[in-house]
């Protein structure tokens, strides 16, 4: 196998301009194809934390990032009057460890802003084939002539074409954690300020999110769900029912979100999913972020997992000569990393929509308990743990000598 000079990414989020950034930094081409017509704005918010926050400060990005932080400082479990029945601060300010909350569009913008002037970004496209061959992988895109690339790397999220063009398709990879999730922008009614409300029965939750860096605030839906009955596949409408079917006269403002949804400008509906694979590359194609091991919406550690994933392949592809053990190296070390970040959803799940009355009042009276004792604290050193379990620096196991 040759060496890498070029490389394919598809999607250009979070994982696919880190990644753009340090292959550069090692002397090689990188082409990102993105399927929005445009860089997208907006999104939900996401978090930066533990190692991350040090792959952003070698970035040379973290000063920026502080710059666009969400400032949502407070969740407020409200009962059903709209009064706090319990509270927290985000990670953030708790001392349990480094985390900075941003809107996913300013991250994404402020990366691709670190990635070079001479890399390809190919908005308004997607690969439809990929082959893969003696001189690299021919790529076939729906728009763009097709190209050869000596690497293919797809940073193209929790419903990835580049894992079902390489790997199959991606019922073979997805875990449902048992619920469905929603966000939207919506107007901010309640006319909060850098908060959220969250209110919940058994097996649900809803809430309304408030940060300066949005315009409006953010409904959530979070429901409980056996199985995802095709839900997460269905028309946006079909998705809409199913949100009014569960939340109608559940309480508190559950009523003004439903139909606020109706003008929502981005309804986003999906499984709480995460995917786990044996294998993240098959010869010169490799996964990387949400593609490979999205840990989903519920560990709160995918943008973390997608930033140091590209870290840790950009670094392994500069240190071997050819792509194989490069891709050997990267996943033994995000396995066990992307594990413990993994591992964090189905508590995150229960925190946030407990299945029980019981369990209900129970978190709800621990976290009156005080920070020392609440769950969240508990969970919060999970997070913090998980988000600095890799040593960015560390050599790969049996790492080969280097090469100049
Ligand atoms: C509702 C919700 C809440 C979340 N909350 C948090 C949180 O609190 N904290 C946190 O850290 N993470 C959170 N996440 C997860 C976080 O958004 C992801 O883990 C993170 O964005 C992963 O980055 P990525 O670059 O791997 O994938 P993505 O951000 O999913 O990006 C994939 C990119 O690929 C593009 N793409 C898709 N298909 C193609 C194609 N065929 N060709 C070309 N491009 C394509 C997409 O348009 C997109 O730009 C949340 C996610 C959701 C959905």
């Amino acid at each position: 196998m040759t060496a890498v000079r070029t490389v394919l990414v598809s999607g250009a989020s979070v994982a696919g301009p880190t990644l753009a950034h340090w292959l550069h930094r090692r002397g090689m081409r990188v082409t990102v194809v993105e399927k929005a017509p445009a860089p997208r704005p907006g999104g939900h918010a996401v978090d930066v934390r533990g190692a991350a926050v040090d792959v952003a400060e070698r970035m040379g990005i973290l000063g920026t990032i502080r710059e666009h932080l969400t400032q949502t400082s407070r969740v407020h479990f409200v009962g059903p009057d709209g009064r706090t029945r319990a509270e927290i601060s985000p990670t953030m300010d708790t001392g349990h460890g480094r985390s900075l909350e941003i809107v996913r569009g300013d991250l994404a913008r402020i990366l691709r802003e670190a990635t070079p002037a001479d890399t390809e970004y190919l908005y308004g496209d997607t690969v439809t084939a990929l082959e893969e061959g003696p001189d690299g992988v021919h790529v076939t895109f729906r728009h763009h002539e097709p190209h050869t690339f000596d690497l293919v790397v797809g940073s193209d999220g929790l419903h990835s074409t580049t894992r079902t063009l390489a790997f199959g398709p991606e019922e073979d990879f997805a875990h449902y954690l048992g619920a469905l999730i929603s966000i939207s922008t919506v107007p901010n009614h309640l006319g909060i300020d850098r908060e959220a409300q969250l209110y919940n029965t058994p097996g649900l939750g809803c809430g309304l999110i408030h940060s300066p860096r949005f315009e409006g605030a953010k409904a959530v839906f979070l429901a409980h769900e056996t199985e995802p009955g095709g839900l997460d596949r269905a028309p946006e409408e079909d998705q809409k029912d199913y949100l009014r079917k569960r939340f109608t006269g559940a309480g508190w403002e559950s009523d003004r979100l439903l139909e606020e949804l109706a003008q929502a400008p981005d309804f986003y509906f999906d499984s709480v999913t995460q995917i786990h694979m044996d294998r993240w590359h098959r010869g010169r194609i490799a996964l990387l972020g949400d593609a490979g091991y999205c840990p989903s919406p519920m560990s709160g550690q995918g943008t973390t997992l997608a930033m140091v994933g590209a870290h840790v392949l950009a670094e392994e592809l500069g240190r071997h000569t050819t792509p194989e053990p490069a891709l050997e190296a990267y996943e033994a070390r995000m396995r066990p990393y992307v594990r413990a970040n993994q591992g964090i959803a189905d508590t995150g799940l229960g925190f946030l929509a407990p299945r029980t009355r019981l369990g209900l009042a129970t978190r709800n009276a621990i976290l009156r308990l005080g920070p020392l004792l609440t769950t969240l604290s508990r969970l919060d050193t999970r997070v913090a743990r998980a988000a600095e379990a890799i040593d960015l620096d560390a050599p790969a196991p049996q790492d080969p000598p280097r090469h100049a």
